[in-house]
């Protein structure tokens, strides 16, 4: 039976194992063993699933599969950062980035096919929406590269905006973090949000993960011209959301701010934004804008971007710069195209 007709095991959480193997008929324990083989052994066929009866196992092979899929292609950058490509949907790619550094490795992993979003400085957002991932694939980027065990941290800031996906991001952090998945702190995960409110409130009721706010300009008007979402969801709505939580604990709130020469990275925007995140428990992380023939931007000059850096600091917020990675194999942040061809 073509994958389409059965149900991919990777990405379910508990519960819902439970209402399969109960449909089925399986003991309600046959969940748990399956939580098992998908994600502490991270077996990649259902056969491989021994201590499940053989009955079990050819009445699974017939209403699902597991969802596992090696990369198509690997680029590997001077500075040892990978871009791995995936083959999703029928005939669409999505690319998930590992960041290896000193003391911690990085996985940053897609959740959509293109975005919907379309803010005017990021490849992605050029290429328009073409579907969202599942569970399953999202957890797949993970478990199918060589680095696996090496991982440290995962962050959603690949393709796609995740609170437009909430559905699939929770469930695969579920998978992540829950003793019957992966078993990892949510301090090992951080999902972006450009500030879609209604899924940012149910996110942050939800999960515990880190979130990773893009801001890029603190002046509406200004966040207008480059971020659609601004109309729907303006800043002021998302940060007084934000500061309906705590953040002094173990979950951290950042923001991403990505520095465009001439347009937010004189003092004046550096104030607005001081401004902005008066009595929030948080920090800011500049990024380098890379630049692109698809974007009309250009990437603020060094010394610009240490005065902001420094302004920040010295007013109360706590602002580090992102070192830049992969930028040789189109990598680095807002970069990823997911193009199949070549
Ligand atoms: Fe979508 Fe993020 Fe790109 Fe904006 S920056 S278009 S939210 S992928």
């Amino acid at each position: 039976m073509s994958n389409e007709l059965r149900v991919n095991l990777l990405g379910k959480t508990l519960p819902q194992l439970q209402e399969l193997c109960a449909a089925e008929g399986f003991p309600r324990f046959t969940a748990k063993q399956l939580c098992d083989w998908l994600y502490k052994k991270r077996a990649e066929s259902i056969d491989a699933m021994t201590n499940l009866s053989l009955a079990q196992r050819a009445r699974l092979n017939e209403i699902a599969y597991i969802g596992r899929e090696a990369p198509v292609r690997c680029q590997v950058s001077r500075d040892g950062t990978k871009k791995y490509l995936f083959h999703v949907l029928a005939g669409h790619f999505i690319e998930a980035v590992y960041i290896p550094e000193e003391d911690r490795a990085t996985l940053c992993v897609s959740c959509q096919v293109g975005c919907k979003m379309g803010c005017h400085f990021c490849v992605t957002g050029q290429q328009g929406f073409h579907g969202n991932l599942s569970a399953g694939d999202i957890l797949n980027q993970l478990f199918s590269i060589p680095e696996y065990e090496e991982l440290t941290n995962v962050v959603f800031m690949g393709m796609g905006e995740p609170m437009d996906n909430l559905d699939a991001i929770l469930a695969a952090t579920k998978a992540m973090t829950a003793d019957w998945g992966l078993g990892w702190s949510p301090k090992r995960i951080t999902v972006s949000t450009v500030g879609i409110v209604p899924g940012l409130k149910r996110f942050l009721d939800e999960s515990q993960c880190h979130l990773a706010v893009s801001l890029h300009n603190a002046v509406p008007q200004e966040r207008l011209q480059m971020m659609p979402v601004q109309k729907a969801f303006p800043l002021n709505e998302v940060l007084a959301l934000l500061r309906h939580y705590d953040w002094s604990g173990q979950r951290r709130l950042s923001f991403e701010y990505t520095m465009f020469r001439g347009l937010n990275d004189d003092q004046q925007h550096a104030q607005k934004l001081v401004d902005a995140l008066k009595g929030l428990d948080c920090r800011v992380n500049l990024i380098r804008f890379h630049e692109s023939p698809e974007a009309p931007y250009k990437t603020s000059m060094p010394t610009a971007i240490k005065a902001f850096q420094d302004y920040l600091n010295r007013h109360g917020v706590i602002c580090t710069l992102r070192a830049s990675r992969g930028q040789d194999i189109d990598a680095a942040c807002g970069l990823l195209a997911g193009r199949g061809e070549a």
